[in-house]
């Protein structure tokens, strides 16, 4: 279960893996469910509503909750969608919202989920969390649940996307969470400090852990990239494994989203769709060097607020665009709007979060900017790879598991990697990038390259797969 699954409800990476491992599992032949919250935003056309499942009680501290729960399917196939519907909590539009109840919230969602189960009467192998949102359900299933005998054989494996949120609130918190009597088992450092956290919790007692990528699971078991969390990450023990693409919904040869289809056997389409992204995106003519593009939250995390100084002096002194799509930090936004006005008619920036737009920039743009501080895996790229849209990135996480530095004197290498997360580093790989995409057959050698990399989720879910036997085998 997630707080995210794409289409119904996505802000980033989470939803669309969320949402792919469920399809992919049940493609392999697993019997996977996905819960998720109905959020005000969904559309409940074509939902219907499970008769055994509604107005079902859930004790939250003094409170009492009840909550009803409908299904759906996801679009091109894949597992019975659970939405759990609970007004008073996922009523509103916003998927996660500053009204100070999250902990409710996402504890509904898992506290639902384990009640539908029982209901169904089905005994889930594994129960698969995702982030902090779910990461209370390993915990819960040695306390509250562990009388139900549905649940004696029941494994769970905690995914860390984002260990920037670990889903941490105040002590008070724990009669809410029906842990009172419990606080033994809660981490007591944080318990001292006056504070619970979900995220920690799941890191002490999910039965596996991974995170996605395999640089990022060496990363996160160090005082840089851990967040605080590495001693537990050390003694615990990490799996990386890296996200698949999803390529039914993200391949220039079936995006519906896009101007023109194209294929490495023909590559126009993709200059009629760098054309339509420059007319949409109202930039000038056919610049002869590339158009840069961004698609991206405006976080720290992802280095953006490098992008105005390392482009600064190819923006000024060359034939070059930067088509930028984003929504968050409004501080990062602010200096993308400051560089479409110094640069007019080279610089776009549209704020907000607009799928189509992230689809027609994937395969418009020349190349594209990940300078990410950290990156637990990152899509983006691996969808730029498909696209023929060469990546820029740091040398981190799941960057450098998927994006291979082009090498001059080999003529290999699928992208520009650079390694220090400041604005020279990234004006380097910019400006290489201009250089390089003169010479049209070595630019085309790398679009080519990475075009031919297969990241889909056909591989990798056989990773998720072995690690689920390998947890019931072990009993
Ligand atoms: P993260 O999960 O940290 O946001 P990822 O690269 O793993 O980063 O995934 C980002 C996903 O969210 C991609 O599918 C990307 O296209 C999408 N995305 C991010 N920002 C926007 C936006 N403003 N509009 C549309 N899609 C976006």
């Amino acid at each position: 279960m997630a707080s995210e699954a794409a289409p119904f409800a996505k802000t980033g990476g989470l939803g669309d893996v969320a949402a792919a491992l469920a399809r992919y599992l049940v493609r392999d032949g697993h019997d996977a469910r996905l819960f998720l919250p109905l959020y005000g935003r969904i559309d409940r056309k074509g939902l219907v509503p499970v008769g055994f499942l509604r107005d079902v009680p859930v004790r939250m501290g003094d409170r009492t909750f009840t909550f009803s729960v409908w299904s759906g399917a996801l679009p091109q196939g894949g597992p019975t969608m659970y939405f759990v519907e609970c007004a008073p909590l996922f009523g509103r539009q916003e998927i996660y919202s500053q009204q100070g109840d999250e902990h409710l919230r996402f504890g509904m969602l898992s506290r639902a989920a384990l009640e539908s189960c029982q209901r169904m009467g089905f005994a889930p192998h594994v129960v698969h969390c995702n982030d902090w949102h779910t990461a209370l359900i390993p915990l819960w299933l040695r306390t509250i649940y562990k009388w139900d005998r549905l649940f004696a054989e029941t494994k769970t494996v905690l995914t860390l996307h984002n260990l920037a949120y670990q889903g941490g609130f105040p002590k008070s918190v724990i009669g809410d969470l029906s842990l009172r009597g419990f606080e033994n088992l809660l981490h007591q450092d944080e318990l001292r400090a006056g504070r619970v956290s979900f995220l920690t919790s799941g890191l002490l007692y999910a039965d596996a852990l991974t995170v996605v990528s395999p640089t990022h699971s060496r990363e996160v078991q160090t005082a840089e990239y851990g967040f605080g969390l590495d001693g537990i990450l050390r003694a615990r023990g990490v799996t990386g494994i890296l996200n698949g693409v999803d390529y039914d919904e993200w391949s220039p040869e079936r995006d519906r989203h896009i101007a023109a289809r194209y294929s490495p056997q023909d590559m126009s389409g993709k200059a009629a769709c760098r054309r339509a992204l420059l007319a949409e995106a109202q930039l000038a003519g056919d610049p002869q060097g590339p158009v840069f593009g961004v698609v991206s939250r405006l976080t720290s995390q992802k280095g953006l607020d490098l992008v105005p100084a390392a482009l600064a002096r190819l923006l000024a002194s060359d034939d070059v665009r930067l088509v930028a799509l984003g929504s968050g930090d409004q501080r990062v936004a602010q200096s993308f709007r400051d560089m479409e006005r110094q640069f007019p008619g080279k610089v776009r920036f549209r704020e907000g979060y607009d799928e189509p737009w992230a689809h027609r920039i994937e395969a418009g743009a020349d190349a594209f900017l990940m300078p990410s501080r950290f990156e637990p895996c990152g899509l983006n790229q691996m969808y730029s790879l498909r696209y023929g849209t060469v990546p820029i990135v740091r040398n981190t996480g799941g960057l450098a598991d998927s994006v291979t530095i082009y090498d001059p004197d080999t003529g290999h290498g699928t992208g520009i990697v650079f390694d220090s997360p400041d604005a020279s580093a990234l004006r380097w790989a910019a400006e290489t990038a201009a250089r390089l995409y003169r010479d049209r057959a070595v630019w085309r050698s790398i679009q080519l390259q990475g075009m031919a990399e297969d990241f889909s989720w056909t591989r990798q879910i056989q990773e998720y797969t072995a690690l689920y036997r390998r947890l019931c085998e072990r009993g």
